[in-house]
């Protein structure tokens, strides 16, 4: 069968191409026995890339993603290129891949699967059959915002200053993207902002409101101050659907609503470009989203899930293959069911299992409820 899934895969630095081996074992279990074709491409990211070629992100790894359906990233940085100036830095590789594909929208799915309930630090009927996808702009605000900076004023003391900018347009097509998630979800959007403070916050609220009367009408949408959100996390998550937030509040509310879950070696994540309107096509990178975990890099002890759950991701949002995405994710609740555990995840009684043992156990699972 001829190839017609063009992927690229960036495994990156310490546990990186650990993990992403386990996801290769389920591509080609995939090409067997789903009939799935991926034709692949590996490239050079973060500290490897510095090491063989001097860039975090050469050229080459810019013009295969282009040319990609989509990215499958693994994670960058270590130890070894800590003392680097922090332009030559290996994180930089994933900022240039995001900032040349126009990637301006980050999904991060907070899930609370049953068997791992207990991971979490909140009582188990508070997170228990938690499901939010946090829709985060990666592209704005004041993360990037003119000016910035910190000036000496004349007494001698320093002032530091960012800006939190959004044009309108940067807004509504992010809140498109949630209005088009919450459809194949539960059809709520809780868009946050600090309207009451901020006149960033009120042109946001503004702007979500009328793309959501124009075009989205028959999804909910509800309006939430971004502090209350934090509050409403940790008290009543499972109100939440799709939540949506600017670069900032979206980082800190993603990573709380991930902290619900309990365990970063399960988190996956995907960054979404616009779509084209010839092709249809829109760039997209999935990744985990934790490091490259230099402590235990090399031992093969690291959760290969958040990986192969980005890959999930990846059938799903890239390829509208929901019933492939969906087999992989049941796949991985059936091995965590049966008992088995990474050590980031281990609980008493349970069977503590390396990377490799998990990737197999999952390949398994996969033949069992395929068959
Ligand atoms: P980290 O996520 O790498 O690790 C934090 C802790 O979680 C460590 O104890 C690690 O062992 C553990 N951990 C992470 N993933 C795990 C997994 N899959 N299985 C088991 N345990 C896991 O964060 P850090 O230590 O702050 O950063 C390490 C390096 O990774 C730094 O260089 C940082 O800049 C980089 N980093 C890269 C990305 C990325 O590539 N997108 C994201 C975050 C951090």
């Amino acid at each position: 069968m001829p190839a017609n899934k063009k992927l690229l895969v960036l495994p990156g630095d310490g546990i990186g191409p650990e993990v992403m081996g386990e996801v290769r074992r389920i591509i080609d279990w995939m090409d067997r026995r789903r009939s799935l074709s991926f034709e692949i491409e590996e490239g050079l990211v973060g500290g490897g890339a510095i090491d063989a070629v001097g860039s975090p992100c050469p050229d080459e790894t810019v013009a295969k993603a282009r040319a990609a359906d989509a990215v499958l990233f693994g994670s960058v940085g270590g130890p070894k290129w800590d003392s680097l100036p922090f332009e030559q830095r290996p994180e930089l590789g994933i900022l240039r891949l995001r900032k040349d594909l126009g990637l301006f929208a980050n999904l991060r799915p907070a899930v609370v699967l049953d068997p791992l309930v207990e991971a979490s630090s909140l009582k188990p009927d508070i997170v228990r059959g938690v499901d939010i996808m946090v829709v985060r702009e990666t592209v704005g605000g004041v993360y990037f915002g003119e000016p910035r900076g910190v000036e000496t004023l004349p007494d001698g003391k320093r002032r530091g200053f960012d800006t939190d900018v959004y044009h309108e347009d940067e807004i509504a097509r992010v809140a498109r993207v949630a209005f088009d998630l919450a459809r194949k979800r539960r059809n709520k959007v809780t868009s946050v902002e600090k309207a009451n403070v901020m006149q960033s916050g009120r042109l946001w609220r503004a702007v979500v409101g009328e793309v959501h009367k124009a075009e989205y009408p028959d999804v909910q949408l509800e309006n939430m101050y971004a502090d209350n959100c934090a509050m409403q996390l940790c008290s009543r998550p499972k109100q939440f659907d799709v939540i949506l937030g600017n670069n900032l509040f979206g980082d800190v509310l993603s990573d709380l609503a991930a902290a619900l879950t309990g365990s970063l070696g399960m988190l996956p994540s995907a960054t979404l470009g616009a779509v084209d309107p010839t092709t249809g096509k829109r760039h997209a990178l999935y990744e985990p989203i934790h490091g490259s975990a230099p402590d235990i890099a090399g031992k093969g002890v690291a959760n290969p899930c958040a990986q192969m759950l980005s890959f999930a991701m990846l059938l799903r949002w890239s390829f509208g293959l929901e019933e492939d995405a969906k087999l992989l994710e049941a796949a991985i609740e059936k091995v965590l069911a049966g008992g088995l555990r990474t050590a980031d995840i281990m609980q008493p009684g349970m069977a503590r299992v390396g990377t490799s043992v998990m990737g197999e156990a999952v390949v398994r699972e996969l033949e069992k409820l395929s068959a």
